[in-house]
């Protein structure tokens, strides 16, 4: 996965013999590209490949008129540019005017002292130098630290972007990209998931170590929050020990300030070897500065000279002397640096991190590193009576405890508690947590139904009246068919909805971004256990609620692979927003007095029956041995209305979306369906004629005993593409002369039963293929359409018959 911008840049291992490119830059680690631009390899210099047979590794280049010999890999990490690109760069954006003036080899500045002992340049090597120059100011910046750091908002200051912000763990999923200028630079910035380390447990950390190690962004901004140092600075020594062009953003950096602590930040960056940068990202301070420095580290520029150092984070005398025997020993290899510093590899093979192991494949003495390695981690474990990983990791807290120390001075605690503390005690308390959960969500589906019901009867009036007007308007036949009944009264079925589905975002945003949604996962953490989960698999869940398709691959935060399978597979039992309508449309007509209690009960039974199919599921399918883990719980924030409204929008605009592509369509086929072949005038006998009702007569033996008819039965074939789809075709079934018939043909209890089925069944083509996508196999897609077609049929049944009654 390489940025686009990058799309004329390609590798050096990519030139075949003869082809020439332009040195741009050098990717890798320090020592790499310290190594590499000693022999030579400097920016704007042109590279002629001599010789590359198939296969052969290594491959002769020639630079600066002599012959040197570069392995695949090393070559692998130059990017070079064509020469007639350097040449039109140059042209293009500084075209030299003017006495030609020379320049040294290496160096941007004019007559510098070096001059005359250093080779000069032509005037056709400036140029080409001037194009490399300019094609490197394309930068790549990824955005690293702890999750709910204030990465993704930062990342939306920066380039622009609207991606979801939320205060809680699990919010990115996936990296996103985005672009900004600056200073004559172009960025690419990529938002990546949040992750306390990067050790490669768990998915997210395998996600962030792959994109650092593969797509070599030239600098990475670590991203921590100024209010948390020490557990956030974790990850920072980690990414020292890889020795990366890195920039450090101290962000949230007003909460530091509002407790009273002070930070000699300007002594740590010393400390680290790495610059730092105070933040605030959601009020913007820090981010111009942020960005100078970005671009003072990617330059080398003298202003950071003096902080940037790699230092080595000391481990203590018992594991730095292991680390450098195993270092040692990988030396022995000519291609020991070529991907990471041995140093690295010798930490992270030191905790057997397998992935890291891989890499000593291209190792010839592999097995004596890994004999040196066994060694070690004993003589670790009996002298400081602990494994290598954890030393190591303890080792690594207590270098950011002496670094602190030096630094960072905690202010004056007003005596008491925190306001977060305080209210944390209420609503996580151990009484009252659980019971103002329950009516918080209550509220919420209260609120969607009612305060909805205003707007969504102007919206409901304007399509009638848009119906009536067209339907005067237009001779009788197909077409008007087509309009009137296909189009405006099934998608304005649909776009009815609207209203409810902005304020349960609203909600689900607030909860989201205020920090209860974490609370909420704590208070669930009990209740999970239950079932065989834990806490951390209820935000996925909950994101269900929204859509199922961003919460299946929001299943990625949880570690353990069972609860993960178990989450994904349940996930479509949250009732996302597209099926509300239906609920929405039916309760409204069969329990017009308690719309909002019969919704929440649907909502409910929805979680309910997730909690016994994920206990099955842990019994019969995977055996989830829990993994301990930490919930975290950070503080609450007010959220911006600003930003709670666009998360909204975002969303709305979505669901205006699918109405226009997939509802539109899948309406029209539907409508289709029901006109022809017979095209009667009389609606009801055209009905019974048409192809659609063979279907539904088709299908409908098996739907029978719920009490559902073949208008029934096709509603829900149709739903397949998209559940909204249901409510256009039940509209267009159910209109009869502008008049929706649906309660003289259903009773109360086959309403519920039909709920009831259109919350269990099939959730729809986009959530089967994220559950193939994130389980990585059809078999998982094909069983949950397997099983929740069947449990559908069971529970609709017993409703249709237990609610007989009403
Ligand atoms: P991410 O998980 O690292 O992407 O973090 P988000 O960008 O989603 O932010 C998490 C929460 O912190 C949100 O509620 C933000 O509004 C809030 N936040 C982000 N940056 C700052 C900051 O500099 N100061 C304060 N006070 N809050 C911030
Ligand atoms: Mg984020």
């Amino acid at each position: 996965m390489r940025s686009e911008n990058v799309e004329s840049m390609s590798r050096l291992s990519e030139l075949n013999t003869g082809e020439k490119g332009v040195i741009v830059k050098i990717l890798g680690h320090g020592g790499f590209r310290k190594r590499i631009i000693e022999m030579g390899f400097i920016q704007g210099k042109t590279v002629e490949v001599v010789h590359r047979a198939p296969l052969q590794d290594p491959v002769e280049y020639q630079i600066l008129g002599y012959h040197v010999s570069l392995r695949l890999k090393e070559a692998s990490q130059i990017e070079v540019i064509s020469v007639e690109e350097a040449e039109h760069l140059a042209q293009e954006h500084n075209p030299k005017t003017g006495n030609f003036v020379p320049t040294c080899i290496g160096c941007k500045e004019a007559g510098c002292k070096f001059r005359d002992s250093i080779q000069q340049t032509t005037q056709e090597e400036d140029a080409l130098y001037r194009g490399a120059r300019e094609k490197s100011k394309e930068i790549t910046v990824a955005l690293v630290g702890n999750p709910n750091c204030g990465k993704t908002s930062l990342f939306n200051r920066a380039s622009g972007s609207h991606q979801r912000v939320g205060n809680y763990s699990g919010v990115t999923v996936d990296a996103v990209k985005g672009k900004m200028y600056y200073k004559g630079y172009r960025f690419t910035l990529i938002d990546l998931p949040g992750t306390y380390s990067i050790s490669a447990y768990s998915p997210e950390e395998k996600y962030v170590r792959h994109t650092i190690i593969h797509d070599k962004p030239d600098v990475i901004l670590n991203v921590v929050d100024s209010s948390n140092l020490e557990r956030n600075l974790f990850l920072t020594t980690q990414l020292i020990d890889m020795n990366l062009k890195m920039v450090i953003a101290l962000n949230m950096y007003d909460e530091l300030e509002e407790k009273g602590d002070v930070l000699d930040y300007g002594e740590l960056e010393r400390l680290l070897g790495v610059p730092m940068v105070p933040t605030v990202s959601v009020k913007n301070r820090g981010i111009a500065t942020l960005f100078d420095t970005i671009i003072d580290v990617y330059e080398e520029n003298e202003s950071v000279s003096g902080i940037i150092k790699h230092i080595h984070v000391n481990h203590g005398p018992v594991i730095e002397k292991s680390i450098s025997r195993i270092r040692e020993e990988i030396y022995k290899n000519p291609n020991a640096t070529d991907e990471f510093t041995p140093r690295y590899v010798a930490i992270r093979i030191l905790q057997r991190d397998k992935e890291i192991e891989k890499v000593l494949d291209n190792f010839s003495n592999k097995d004596e590193i890994l004999r040196v390695r066994d060694g070690e981690a004993l003589a670790i474990e009996k002298e400081l009576h602990d494994s290598p990983e954890n030393a190591i990791m303890d080792a690594k807290y207590g270098f950011i405890d002496g670094a602190l120390r030096e630094t960072y001075r905690r202010g004056e605690r007003k005596p008491g508690k925190t306001l977060t503390e305080k209210i944390d005690n209420i609503v996580t308390g151990r009484w009252l947590g659980f019971p103002i959960f329950l009516i918080a969500m209550y509220l919420i589906f209260q609120a969607t139904f009612t305060l909805g019901q205003y707007p969504m009867d102007w919206i409901d009036s304007g399509v009638g009246w848009l119906g009536e007007r067209v339907g005067s308007a237009m001779s009788d036949g197909w077409f008007k068919a087509l309009v009137v009944d296909g189009i405006i009264t099934g998608v304005g079925g649909v776009l009815v909805f609207l209203p409810n589905i902005l304020i349960l975002f609203f909600f689900i945003s607030l909860m989201e971004a205020s920090g209860y949604m974490a609370r909420a996962a704590f208070i669930m953490d009990r209740l999970m256990h239950l079932i065989g989960l834990h806490g951390r698999s209820f935000i996925p869940l909950m994101m269900g609620f929204g859509c199922n398709v961003p919460a299946v691959m929001a299943t990625r935060t949880i570690e353990n692979r069972n609860a993960r399978m178990i989450t994904i597979l349940i996930n479509p039992l949250m009732s996302c927003n597209a099926r509300l309508p239906i609920y929405l449309l039916l309760a409204g007509v069969f329990f017009p007095k308690s719309a909002g209690l019969v919704i929440f009960c649907i909502y409910l039974g929805g979680v309910l029956l997730a909690g016994l199919m994920a206990k099955l599921f842990s019994k019969v399918l995977f055996n989830s041995d829990e993994t301990p883990f930490v919930m975290e719980l950070p503080p609450y924030r007010i959220p911006t209305l600003k930003s709670l409204l666009r998360d909204t929008w975002d969303k709305g605009k979505q669901y205006l979306h699918k109405i226009a592509t997939v509802i539109l369509i899948g309406t029209l086929i539907v409508w289709a369906l029901s006109y022809f072949p017979s095209c009667d005038p009389d609606p009801a006998a055209r009905l019974e004629h048409s192809w659609l009702a063979a279907i539904g007569n088709f299908i409908s033996p098996v739907l029978a005993p719920l009490g559902f008819h073949w208008q029934e039965s096709v509603s829900l074939l149709s739903g397949m593409a998209a559940k909204e789809i249901v409510v256009s075709t039940m509209n267009m079934l159910y209109t009869v002369d502008g008049q929706l018939i649906i309660s003289n043909v259903l009773t109360p209890a086959i309403a519920l039963a039909f709920m009831a089925f259109t919350l269990i069944y099939f959730p729809c083509v986009a959530t089967i293929g994220a559950i193939k996508t994130e389980t990585g196999s059809w078999k998982w897609a094909l069983f949950t359409v397997c099983y929740t077609l069947v449990l559908a049929w069971i529970v609709a049944f017993i409703v249709s018959k237990s609610f007989a009654f009403l």
